[in-house]
């Protein structure tokens, strides 16, 4: 039975005064598929390895549902995990390799055949059983490590970076394979990624890391429309950053002063309205401009057209507006734009996020 997972306070320092974790708390619903996504040495693959017992924190609690499993070993906590590099054994078939978590349960031998079957069945890989891993391909051994977690009905699922091993096309499709897995067996999942496709792919929720702590908390969506600081703006996608100072309310709207004109936004202002003629920094993302646009909004300026890349399905262009600031545009039109025109540029108030720092 899945459970739901709460953290309470959890710190963490290997050496002292170099915390890898600052005192943390994160509660993951049951069921839920939960990112924990940021650079590397954020401490990601630490706070997973104490969620399974594996490592100790030096404060905090952890509870899977109301049962604090902070004492418990790793066996007892039915934590499983999944890593990059499979960690299957080599010299066991692949019935093996999944049956020797139920086996160590003390399961008698026909409910472990029922459960190995199950796994292998649910993650399409019934056929392999009487192999050994090593005749099988990457992503196959990657399924029969999902298996091998799955078997033990886990409490909670953990997995650190489950795909980095495998190349492009065949992380698109397992992607997709662990995310129908967690869904249809109703898994608490812990996912851990440096990969912000992965987690805004796949993730009910996402817990963006840097330096051991949270830096924002939400949904995928959330996170990429309404990224709270610069960091968070830069980590979950292509940007635009320029500055802007904040000029009154119009109507539902909030007027800005920007370094390429007016801009105005339906978007939340930060809550501190400090000092009303500070200078904020705002985001326009890449994806979110219009060259030419159609789409009914008081949000258009001026820029010359400096170059462009076509990539297939999107082209990347540089533009400068008039006071000089570099814009980036991406657009899914293969329209060829003239190098030293003007053209207007324009942005839905939707699309016009103040950041907090
Ligand atoms: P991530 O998974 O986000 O890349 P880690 O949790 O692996 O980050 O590591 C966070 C920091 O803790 C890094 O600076 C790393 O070097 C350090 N670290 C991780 N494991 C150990 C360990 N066993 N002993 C000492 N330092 C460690
Ligand atoms: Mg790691």
């Amino acid at each position: 039975m899945a459970s739901s997972v709460k953290i309470t306070g959890i710190s963490k320092a290997y050496t002292k005064d170099v915390p890898v974790l600052k005192p943390l708390d994160l509660e993951v619903k049951k069921g839920e598929l939960f990112f924990l996504l940021g650079p590397s040495g954020c401490g990601k693959s630490t706070l997973l390895r104490i969620i399974a017992g594996l490592v100790q924190p030096d404060a905090g609690k952890i509870f899977f549902d109301e049962e604090d499993v902070t004492d418990f070993p790793p066996e007892k906590r039915r934590a499983a995990m999944v890593f990059q590099n499979y960690a299957l054994w080599p010299h066991m078939t692949v019935f093996d390799n999944v049956a020797f978590g139920p086996r160590t349960t003390g399961l008698a031998s026909a409910l472990v055949k029922q459960r190995v079957n199950e796994a292998l069945e649910l993650v399409k890989m019934s056929q392999y059983a009487a192999r050994k891993p090593t005749s099988l391909s990457g992503g196959q051994q990657q399924r029969i490590a999902l298996a091998r977690a799955i078997a033990v009905d886990p409490a909670v699922l953990l997995l650190d970076e489950p795909l980095s091993n495998l190349d492009a096309k065949l992380r698109d499709e397992m992607r997709l394979e662990i995310k129908r897995v967690c869904k249809e067996r109703s898994l608490t999942a812990i996912y851990v990624t440096h990969d912000r496709r992965e987690a805004l792919g796949m993730g009910d929720r996402i817990a963006l890391l840097e330096g051991g702590v949270i830096r924002q908390l939400d949904t995928p969506v959330n996170l990429y429309k309404k990224p709270s600081s610069c960091f968070a703006a830069s980590f979950l996608g292509n940007v635009n950053f320029i500055k802007g100072r904040l000029a009154g309310k119009e109507k539902d709207l909030w007027k800005l002063d920007t370094t390429v004109g007016t801009l105005y936004t339906d978007q939340p202002v930060p809550k501190k309205t400090e000092d009303p003629g500070k200078e904020y920094t705002i985001l326009l993302r890449p994806e979110h401009l219009m060259v030419a646009g159609t789409k009914p909004t008081p949000n258009v300026f001026h820029a010359e057209y400096e170059s462009g890349t076509f990539l297939g399905e999107r082209c990347e262009m540089t533009f400068r507006s008039s006071s000089g600031t570099a814009v980036e545009v991406s657009e899914d039109s293969s329209e060829i734009r003239e190098k030293g025109k003007v053209y207007p540029v324009s942005v839905l108030p939707s699309n016009v996020v103040i950041l907090e720092d």
